[in-house]
């Protein structure tokens, strides 16, 4: 099913209505105790959720849940968590697309307001990569955990396993087989990951990425969600910025990193991103053919969002409204 139609389809509607803890409920990704006592707001105009694509659900979770005073890493990872379990959703979690080979391999990453992060790499039979991501941060002495010891580790970190392959992924797998020809379309639901950026009350932010990468990409193929600095980076002093589309050309200009300095170096979120995209399609001719988005976040609470083609919105929850915000394209002003 396409994006544009599984976000108005029943069953996500049905999760729209359970808001507040009890409607979060499922699933329990462990909030931080500390993060549930309310905090004061700061000078920053917070709270604010942005999240790439229109993941309307998603982003209106984060945003409610900084509302009731929950810290941005929480928000963030109970987020695209709801991506993460939407079946319907392809290119996230469970129900995500298959590499070539028929194996869903997710990869996720975190980072926080302290300048901590996780990550975990083509991870098979874990839907909440986020969270698992999350625990890598806070629970080993390393930032990145791949493939099989990163299955054992949530595994025994008391994540459960579970087929990640739905009927419907199978069956588009195997019509794909029939010409394997790879051919990643742009804004077409074979590549769509959720990178969420929040801006709490504290004024803190972090993020998180998380994807089912490139729709029957190679086996072992990694994009540039799970990689700090690519497909996601924070620095709690300056802002955030998350990266979504053709990963190994976000990998190339380490885009995320990238947007934060130039925020730091004094240009807004919105320039910031509009000078990321500048610099991939300026070096790379064949950016005709792939779509590279990016979302960002300064302290302020200003957020910008700028792609290559047209058709990429952000979802922006800001003073208790989710709002879908078209972004700017680079071959539309060019
Ligand atoms: N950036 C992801 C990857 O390359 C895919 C996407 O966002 O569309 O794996």
């Amino acid at each position: 099913m396409k994006r544009r139609n599984f976000l108005t389809s029943g069953a996500l509607n049905t999760l729209a209505l359970g808001f507040g803890l009890s409607g979060l409920a499922k699933p329990n990704l462990n909030l931080s105790s500390s993060s549930k006592s309310r905090t004061k707001k700061s000078k920053a105009s917070g709270p604010v959720a942005i999240c790439t694509w229109e993941f309307t659900q998603a982003n209106a979770t984060a945003g409610k849940l900084l509302d009731e005073g929950y810290n941005a890493l929480d928000a963030v990872i109970q987020g695209v968590a709801v991506e993460e379990e939407n079946i319907k959703n392809t290119t996230v979690g469970k129900g995500g697309s298959p590499d070539r080979e028929g194996n869903v391999t997710l990869d996720a990453c975190v980072m926080d307001h302290t300048g901590n992060c996780g990550a975990v790499m083509c991870v098979e039979d874990i839907t909440h990569v986020a969270a698992l991501a999350r625990k890598v941060m806070e629970d080993t002495p390393h930032v990145i955990l791949a493939g099989e010891g990163a299955k054992e580790f949530a595994l025994n970190s008391g994540f459960e396993a579970e087929n990640l392959l739905t009927e419907a992924s199978e069956k588009a797998w195997k019509e794909w087989l029939k010409e394997s020809k790879y051919q990643p379309i742009i804004n077409i639901e074979n590549h769509d990951t959720i990178g969420m950026l929040a801006l709490d009350a504290k004024g803190n932010i972090s993020g998180a990425c998380t994807t089912s990468g490139l729709a029957y990409k190679m086996k072992g193929r990694v994009g540039d969600s799970p990689i700090i600095g690519s497909g996601l980076f924070i620095d709690n002093a300056i802002g955030g910025a998350v990266a979504t589309g053709m990963g190994e050309e976000v990998i190339k200009t380490v885009g995320s990193f990238l947007i934060v300095e130039l925020m730091r170096n004094g240009m807004s979120p919105q320039e910031a991103c509009e000078e990321a995209v500048r610099r991939i399609v300026t070096t790379n001719p064949n950016h005709v053919n792939f779509q590279v988005a990016y979302i960002a976040i300064n302290k302020e609470g200003e957020t910008g969002c700028y792609c290559i083609h047209p058709g990429f919105k952000m979802m922006k929850y800001e003073k208790g409204a989710n709002n879908p915000i078209v972004a700017g394209s680079y071959l539309q002003k060019n």
